[in-house]
């Protein structure tokens, strides 16, 4: 199948006293059209840059380097005026926190006005809105034109989240991004959250950023693994959770299960290695399988049965880069 989104070596960087922080550093990731990405990894490792890159409101951060082709159309560099036109009408996004994310002062249905004008979506009297949002479990028509008019601290968490899931679909995007979308809910709004992403990936392709191992299982069948910046395993979801191959891969599915909590725990090896000289593995310092090498050389891609690595172990063993 063709993708529908494509990056390569991308490099984004923040300037900051401390130096230079290489929030994304060398990241590859595909997605096929109509098909669900998840990404998984600890905070800090570069995935809400990644979605903030793919929507150009990178900045501060700066693309030093890479591609984004989304629809075969490249993103980096794309004047504002054309980005425009792409985001929300064509890459849209769930932001996190859904108990933040709308304007208090705005009543929902305001906010959705405001939201089809910037779009240029043709005014149906929030009809499109109505329709969606009964469609994501919100009841009758009655009930979502009490919704409406309501302010958002009137509403609960599964109803803010169904909310800004239908901001997201209202121009039908070709790709929907959801930022930790389950983040902070409480046990019945994260199943809300769930149900509402999995009816919206048949109308949409989803990339779904998350550290919550059992939602990226429910909800994609294709799973990279980020750390300091990279993807450093992909392979089909099942493969990688049952059979991880890239030794921080193998430590967070470790974490998870003898901690058997619904987020996974941070391992204590999260991210750190993101300023300073770009040299060698990143998670070099933390591997138990680290050799010399890893201190000198950065690991390339290496294509495995099940999808691709970058592990020097796997070049050391003879299997040839991609
Ligand atoms: S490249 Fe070396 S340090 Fe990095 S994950 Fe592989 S074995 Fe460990």
């Amino acid at each position: 199948m063709k993708n529908l989104l494509e990056v390569s070596n991308l490099h984004v960087y923040f300037e900051t006293p401390a130096g230079l922080v290489r929030a994304n550093n060398g990241l590859d990731l595909q997605l096929e059209a109509g098909g669900s990405l998840g990404i998984m990894g600890e905070s800090g490792c570069g995935k809400t840059v990644l979605v903030y890159t793919l929507l150009g409101l990178q900045q501060p951060g700066k693309i030093m380097n890479g591609s984004i082709l989304f629809k075969g159309r490249e993103l980096v560099n794309l004047p504002e005026a054309e980005l425009n036109n792409i985001r929300g009408r064509q890459i849209a996004l769930i932001p996190q926190n859904q108990s933040t994310a709308l304007n208090p002062l705005l009543k929902v249905g305001e906010q959705i006005s405001e939201i089809e004008t910037a779009l240029k979506i043709p005014d149906t009297g929030l009809d499109n809105a109505k329709h969606l949002l009964a469609e994501l479990g919100l009841g009758d028509i009655h009930s979502v034109e009490h919704i409406l008019k309501s302010y958002p601290h009137q509403l609960s968490g599964g109803m803010r989240q169904r909310v800004l899931t239908a901001m997201a679909l209202l121009a039908e995007p070709d790709l929907l991004v959801a930022d930790e979308p389950t983040t902070a809910l409480d046990a019945s709004t994260r199943t809300t959250a769930l149900n509402i992403l999995k009816k919206s990936s048949s109308k949409t392709s989803l990339l779904v950023i998350s550290h919550d191992l059992p939602a990226l299982k429910t909800l994609c069948p294709k799973l990279a693994v980020m750390y300091a910046g990279r993807v450093v395993e992909y392979s089909d979801t099942e493969s990688l959770m049952e059979n991880p191959r890239h030794p921080y891969s193998r430590m967070l599915m470790k974490y998870q299960q003898s901690a058997g909590f619904l987020n996974m725990p941070l391992t204590g090896f999260e991210s750190r290695d993101l300023l300073g000289d770009d040299k060698g593995c990143s998670f070099a310092l933390f591997c138990p399988q680290a050799t010399a090498i890893c201190l000198k050389e950065i690991p390339q891609e290496v294509c495995l049965e099940s999808g691709r690595v970058v592990c020097h172990l796997y070049t050391r063993n003879g299997v040839q880069t991609c």
